[in-house]
């Protein structure tokens, strides 16, 4: 096939806009969608600091270097990756190294965060001793997100850039729908104001589908690590992944659908009070939907101590 713009060999068919785009309208077309949502997600910049979530595969690292091109011409901006390291023994190292040498090439400041420093947990050792009863990726979901919320809070960050795509953003959407969690389809990000002790979170790759996250960072020479979770094969998201595969194919255009449909919906259960402000958990300090935060609850079962870890982080 011809890219429809200037005849050139296509790079990748997209049936939800029925465009074929050549290499270099491909990757302006990424561009122009990052862009777009970062002024929509991000509209006041000023000069600050903007935090970036970098484990080492393909999202976070597109994400990182549009987030470096997008504000190299920009003045007070200063970016700061922040890498989470879990505890997974065999798969974290080598996403690591990628990180390490992405934010190195682009000249950002890197910092790691570990897990078992932090909260005295690794996903490793509370994977071993919940078994079967808990999806490994239900606690270390949420850890990580404390971790990052923190490290972001710490640098004085304006704002936390994860590198969701469309494909996890609209698994997301379906999974809260289908579990009547209103609450968290209002929490989840793109945020648009800041609560207290949280670092906003958006997703300026919300509107790019996963595999053009990845043709993209191959094509652009981004380096990123290839492999897997060991425990991805237990995510609860994956049984809606291929349902959306599904109804993607039948239907293109889906997925930006799920996605349009939870921002309005959003809007109005917002106004309507749904979502709530978080309180600090009593334990840790952390910003929490209930008295003790989800991170705490997870150390609980995982058999962690809970005063070393109320120490770690202090109110
Ligand atoms: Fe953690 Fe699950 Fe991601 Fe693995 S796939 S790093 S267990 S959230
Ligand atoms: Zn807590």
């Amino acid at each position: 096939m011809e890219c429809e713009r200037c005849g050139s060999p296509s790079v990748i068919d997209r049936p939800y806009d029925g465009s074929h785009p050549c290499e270099r309208h491909f990757r302006a077309s990424v561009r122009d969608r990052f862009r777009r949502e970062m002024h929509r997600q991000f509209p006041r910049f000023s000069g600050g600091r903007i935090a970036v979530a970098l484990s080492g595969g393909k999202d976070s690292a597109v994400a990182l270097s549009l987030v470096h091109a997008y504000f190299d011409r920009r003045p007070g901006a200063e970016i700061v990756a922040v890498t989470v390291d879990e505890g997974i023994e065999g798969y974290r190292s080598a996403t690591m190294g990628k990180a390490d040498e992405l934010a190195r090439r682009l000249g950002v400041e890197h910092r790691i965060v570990r897990a078992k420093e932090e909260l005295g947990a690794t996903t490793d050792a509370a994977a071993a001793r919940l078994g079967d009863a808990q999806p490994p990726c239900g606690f270390c979901g949420v850890w990580r997100r404390r971790l990052l919320n923190r490290a972001a809070r710490e640098v004085e960050a304006d704002v936390l850039v994860l590198g969701f795509n469309l494909d996890d953003l609209a698994q997301t959407v379906l999974m809260n729908v289908v579990r009547g969690d209103v609450d968290r389809l209002v929490r989840m990000a793109p945020h648009r104001r800041r609560q207290p002790g949280l670092v906003p979170r958006i997703a300026p790759l919300a509107t790019v589908p996963e595999r053009e996250v990845y043709l993209y960072a191959r094509l652009a020479g981004i380096p990123f690590d290839h492999s897997e979770c060991p425990y991805a094969g237990r995510a609860a998201r994956n049984v809606f992944r291929e349902v959306l595969w599904r109804l993607e194919e039948t239907l293109p255009g889906t997925r930006h659908t799920l996605l349009r449909t939870r921002t309005k919906l959003a809007e109005a259960l917002e106004a309507a009070g749904a979502g709530g402000a978080p309180v600090l958990c009593e334990r840790c300090g952390e910003p929490s939907t209930g008295p003790v935060c989800r991170s705490c609850q997870y150390l609980d079962a995982a058999g962690k101590p809970l005063m070393e870890v109320s120490g770690s982080w202090g109110p």
